[in-house]
């Protein structure tokens, strides 16, 4: 876990700590009930991952383009996959699979031990890793690869988190996953999506859906094809 007073030092969380509280409350009314996701989220600055011209709009509840045609989650949708990963438990070693700009992957370094995060396009991961500096998020260990392979050296994971949406559950994700252990995935295309909740335990693999969600694509050797 990462002390967050730092941040409040370095001037960087204060100048939108009052918008940023007004989401917080936003999503407490759209249901998020884990207050120790909120909190973490009441930390980390979101505007500090987007472009400044998109500053103003930071704190809105929608998901932004970062570039190279990929987007930053809505914080609804970081909040809710988080929650459900968390399931009220302390996580420590979480695996996510789509940096993008690294605000979620910030979101969980912020509540876990140590984030393995894998991204495919290079420039976006090295732009994240400059903002996880910056931040002192010191805990999150970054790498460009496809993720639908996961990253099997660091193997097993009690918990990982997809932020991209494939056409199927990757296989390899399933076998790095520890016993017991939880994955949150969205499946499916551009028509259709659904997050689905993937549980494993005593051997036994559980898989439940839990709402739509609508994420850009997965792409990779257990993901869709490149374009
Ligand atoms: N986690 C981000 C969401 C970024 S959007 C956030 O907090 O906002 C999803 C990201 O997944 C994109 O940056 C995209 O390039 C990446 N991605 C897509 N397929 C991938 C793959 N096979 N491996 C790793 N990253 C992938």
């Amino acid at each position: 876990m990462v002390d967050l007073t730092n941040l409040r030092h370095a001037g960087i969380g204060m100048t939108s700590a009052r918008t940023r509280g007004r989401l917080i409350e936003r999503l407490r009314n759209e249901g998020i009930k884990d207050e120790t996701v909120l909190a973490a989220m009441n930390e980390i600055p979101r505007h500090i991952f987007i472009d400044e011209a998109l500053g103003t709009r930071a704190y809105d509840d929608v998901s932004l383009p970062i570039g190279h045609g990929q987007t930053i989650s809505q914080p609804y949708i970081v909040a809710r996959m988080t929650e459900v990963l968390r399931n009220g438990k302390q996580l420590n070693r979480v695996l996510e699979i789509g940096t993008g700009c690294g605000y979620q992957s910030a979101i969980l370094a912020a509540l876990c031990e140590r984030v393995y995060t894998v991204e495919r396009i290079k420039p976006l991961l090295a732009r994240a890793r400059r903002t996880f500096d910056r931040l002192q998020l010191y805990n999150i260990m970054s790498k460009v690869a496809d993720g639908t392979e996961g990253w099997p050296e660091n193997a097993p994971f009690a918990a990982i988190i997809v932020t991209a949406a494939g056409p199927l559950i990757p296989q390899p994700l399933v076998d790095q996953l520890a016993d017991p252990g939880v994955m949150v995935l969205p499946v499916g295309d551009r028509e259709g999506q659904t997050l689905m909740l993937v549980r494993k335990e005593g051997g036994e693999v559980t898989i439940t859906a839990v709402e739509s969600v609508c994420f850009v694509k997965l792409v990779g050797t257990h993901g869709w094809k490149a374009a």
